[in-house]
């Protein structure tokens, strides 16, 4: 049986068919170079307005991936015609296996979003033999096909979150739906800037954003703000682990600035050996360190007042608001 014959059955194109087939044994690990060309008088489509139009030129030569087997990394070669459209202009044409400007065909995006969702994006990346970046392309495109199917009308919680990829400080930012029974990506978007944001609420809408009621994140000021400025009426519940290190961090500093206060006013300075004590949790202490946390409590001390506020907080799951609170007693 020959590869034609499979390709055929399963992925066959009305207005194109499959040429040369060439193993490329140079390379490590082996490709599957697989030429495909127009049928004979077949006129192009125009990318843009869908229409047929008369060809104008043809560019070189492009990669498509495509779902790589037995190890070997498999191509569609393609050399992609303009057309020449009255009501367009100057186009490049449209075709079935790939969207856009894509080099990796449509089969083998849904392939990798699929493999993507039972493991880590790396994992996939390196399973396939592709890079991270497509698989990050495969998901944002099967991310965007679900968008145009979704309903939305029901999410009034949502999570943003950054990642980190490849080498050096590239990220992308996501945004998932964490309403109790129903958890989901809904968005993907390159980088975690203000802008990346932004883009996610003009897509999610003025009318659904005003339903939105709580908003996690994490504190990157980006994220602080966009959401500020969109989504004001949202509780805000910020990520536990950077609150309570920013905390530990405030604890420390009132701590060392009242045991300076405290001798320069030439009282014993109780708080010097106290950062311990005061950063450790309660049921973590020893029996002396409990004695003393007891003598510490004896003062009434800014840095003990903000000991209260953060055990306090640990049962706390809105954290925001009582943080607002506590800058108000303060
Ligand atoms: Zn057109």
């Amino acid at each position: 049986m020959q590869l034609k014959t499979i390709l055929n059955r399963v992925e066959k194109y009305q207005s194109f068919v499959y040429g040369k087939i060439q193993l490329i044994e140079n390379d490590h690990p082996l490709e599957l170079e697989i030429n495909l060309r127009s049928r004979q008088n077949s006129r192009p489509i125009c990318s843009i307005c869908g229409r047929k139009r008369s060809g104008y030129d043809t560019l070189p030569e492009r990669r498509f991936a495509f779902i790589p087997f037995w190890g070997i990394l498999v191509y569609f070669i393609y050399a992609r015609r303009r057309v020449d459209c009255s009501t367009c202009g100057i186009k490049v044409e449209q075709i079935p296996w790939a969207q856009g400007n894509q080099t990796i065909t449509t089969t083998y995006v849904w392939f990798l979003a699929r493999w993507a969702k039972r493991m880590s994006w790396s994992e996939v990346a390196e399973s396939f033999k592709t890079s991270w970046h497509h698989v990050f392309q495969a998901v944002k495109m099967a991310v965007s096909w679900g968008r145009q199917h979704m309903d939305i009308s029901g999410v009034t919680a949502i999570g943003v979150d950054e990642m980190q990829w490849g080498r050096g400080h590239r990220y992308i930012t996501v945004v998932y739906q964490i309403n109790e029974n129903y958890k989901r990506l809904l968005w993907v978007g390159e980088k975690r800037t203000t802008k990346t944001l932004l883009r996610f609420f003009r897509w999610f809408g003025k009318a659904q954003t005003k339903k939105l009621e709580f908003i996690c994140s994490d504190m990157w000021r980006a994220y602080l703000k966009v959401i500020a400025k969109k989504a004001g009426q949202a509780i805000h519940v910020l990520d536990r682990f950077h609150i309570m290190s920013h905390m530990n961090k405030a604890i420390d500093q009132v701590r060392s600035a009242e045991a300076k206060r405290l001798v320069s006013q030439g009282y014993d300075p109780v708080l010097k050996n106290s950062r311990w004590l005061l950063l450790k949790r309660p049921e973590n202490l020893t029996d002396t360190q409990q004695a003393s946390l007891t003598e510490l409590l004896k003062y009434n001390l800014k840095a003990v007042k903000s000991y209260l506020f953060k055990e306090l907080d640990s049962h706390k799951f809105l954290l925001p608001l009582f943080l607002l609170a506590a800058s108000v007693f303060l």
